[in-house]
This record gives C-alpha cells, sequence and structure tokens, in this order.
C-alpha cells in the first residue's frame, strides 16, 4: 500500500517547536517510505484561527524544507462534507441534543480520568423530544454522538498497545457545537479517510482521542489509519512546552536560527542522530525510523534554552 501522511496543525497561532517535530517526522516517515506527505489546516474555529497563521505554516513549512502534495484544504470551507457524516450519524439514531452547560458538565458527578478529561454523565442521553423542544427555546444545543459499552484496541507505532472502553473512559463525545461549528473529532476522520491517509502522527496528548476516532472510521466504514504519537517536548525540569513559550515559536527561532540548526536539533531530540548537529530535512530521510523514537517524553535540545 503506497503512504499517506499529513500535517494538520491548527493555525491559533505561530507554530511551535512541538508543531515542528511533528511536522518532521510526519514528513520523514511518509518521504522514506517514498510516499505522499499532505497538509491540512485546521481552522474549523475560523474566529480563533485567522488565516494570516495559516500562510505563516505554510511559509514555516517551506523554511524548514517541509514539502507537502497537492492542494491544502482549510477545514473552515468543508462544513458540507461533515454534513454528509453528520447525517450518517443521525440516520443510525446515534445523535442526540445536549444542552448542557460548560459548568453543568464539570459539576456533574461523572468520574474525572486521570488524565484530567470528563466524562460525560449522560444528562441529554435520554430527554425526551418533548424535553428537547422545551429546553430549545433558551438555549441552542451542541450535538453528541451516543458511544457503545465497548473497547476500541489498536497499537500505536511509538507508544505500543492502547485500549480504551468508550462508554466507561470516554462517553459520548461531541462532534458538533452549539455555535454550529463541527467538532475536531468528527472533521479529522472524514478528512483524513477522504484524503487516503494512511498513517496519522501527531502529539502524544491526542493518543486518547484515537479509540473515539477509530471507532467513527469503522462506523463510516472507512480503514483505519496507523497511528504514531510523538512524545511531547518537555525542558530540563521535566516540564512540558506550550504555547505560551513564545520564544520557542518559529518567528523567534527564525530570527535566531538556521532551518538547518533547529532541524537538526530536533532530530537529535527524537532519538534520530547521534549529535545534535545541523541537518537538512532531505538529509535526515535514511536516518530516519520509528525504532529510535523513545516512548517517554523529549528532552528540549540545549540550543534553545
Ligand atoms: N489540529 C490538531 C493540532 O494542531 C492536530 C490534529 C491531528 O493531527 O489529528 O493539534
Amino acid at each position: 500500500m503506497h503512504t499517506i501522511g499529513r500535517f494538520a496543525p491548527s493555525p491559533s497561532g505561530r507554530m511551535h517547536l512541538g508543531n515542528v517535530l511533528c511536522a518532521l517526522l510526519a514528513w520523514l516517515s511518509a518521504r522514506r517510505q517514498n510516499g505522499r506527505y499532505l497538509l491540512r489546516i485546521e481552522d474549523l474555529d475560523a474566529m480563533r484561527c485567522p488565516r494570516r497563521y495559516a500562510d505563516l505554516i505554510l511559509d514555516d513549512l517551506r523554511w524548514l524544507g517541509l514539502d507537502w502534495d497537492g492542494e491544502v484544504p482549510y477545514q473552515s470551507e468543508r462544513a458540507a462534507v461533515y454534513e454528509t457524516y453528520e447525517t450518517m450519524l443521525r440516520g443510525k439514531g446515534l445523535l442526540y441534543p445536549c444542552f448542557c452547560s460548560r459548568a453543568a458538565l464539570h459539576a456533574a458527578s461523572a468520574p474525572h480520568l486521570s488524565d484530567g478529561r470528563v466524562v460525560y454523565a449522560g444528562t441529554c442521553r435520554g430527554l425526551t423530544a418533548e424535553q428537547a423542544a422545551e429546553k430549545w427555546k433558551t438555549r441552542a444545543p451542541a450535538t453528541r454522538v451516543r458511544v457503545p459499552d465497548e473497547t476500541v484496541s489498536f497499537t500505536d507505532g511509538v507508544f505500543g498497545a492502547y485500549s480504551e472502553n468508550l462508554a466507561r473512559e470516554c462517553g459520548d463525545f461531541i462532534i458538533r457545537r452549539s455555535d454550529g461549528v463541527f467538532a475536531y473529532q468528527l472533521a479529522v476522520v472524514v478528512d483524513d479517510a477522504l484524503s487516503g491517509v494512511t498513517e496519522v502522527v501527531r502529539g502524544a496528548d491526542l493518543l486518547s482521542s484515537t479509540p473515539r476516532q477509530i471507532w467513527l472510521h469503522r462506523l463510516f466504514g472507512f480503514p483505519p489509519p496507523a497511528f504514531f504519537h510523538i512524545p511531547l517536548l518537555c525542558d530540563h525540569d521535566g516540564r512540558r512546552l506550550s504555547k505560551r513559550d513564545e520564544d520557542l515559536d518559529l518567528g523567534r527561532l527564525r530570527q535566531r536560527f538556521s532551518p538547518e540548526q533547529v532541524v537538526g536539533a530536533l532530530a537529535y531530540a527524537a532519538g534520530l542522530t547521534e549529535r545534535p548537529e545541523p541537518a537538512a530535512a532531505r538529509e535526515l530521510i535514511p536516518h530516519f525510523s520509528w525504532a529510535r523514537i523513545p516512548r517517554r517524553d523529549l528532552f528540549l535540545p540545549d540550543l534553545f534554552r
């Protein structure tokens, strides 16, 4: 099977070192297999994702030497496509309106999982049509999909075996927000499947989203792609980097370093090379192997300290 990889950033800010690492490893994996590398802009929430950030992502990828194949789809323009799949779920009787406020969700006596996620208590699951119509008068609902009491298991290309019981550890989840914007969980599955993506490479923060995405893939009749989750970058105190570390966004980094310095340092942090020497992305292709990527948090290269 021909490999099709992808990078799917949300342009809510400038690319950060962690995003660059994902973009780089997804690109190396695809190119190592002579595969295609797609770019998709995940700007579902158009208010939070101004077009200028998307333009900067394209420019930053070119600067890094990471080329992509084909047109770049923007999720903000694809609501009609997502609607088709929403209709399919509705036809299966799996959707219901949820009127819970954010405060109500957190107050509900639902189990909080160790990673801070809250399992939906099912408050609106059993509303009758009359009850829903009454609530509709004061509040626009989000749309939730009803998950079965089923365990989804898969083997992550980095983290290994992973499984989750959808009802107990995930709960019914939102596929469309109350303002009509489609949720990431639905859009990502539809887009990866329709563009023929065979491998998804992304940050380990999305590992726990994968079971519900695999479930949606199967429900829609798509073969799920392979998944590779990349350990998160952390500083030497063990603190994970976040978007708040502005010194590490590409705007700043491009003023201080060459693309080869950034790429070489990240390749070293990810275990691909023996020394943190500057390297062009294409020079790393022959060195790439998933077996070299460690399962633990990765240390921020000294260069950026
Ligand atoms: N758009 C998501 C992000 O930037 C990534 C989604 C994915 O790779 O599945 O965090």
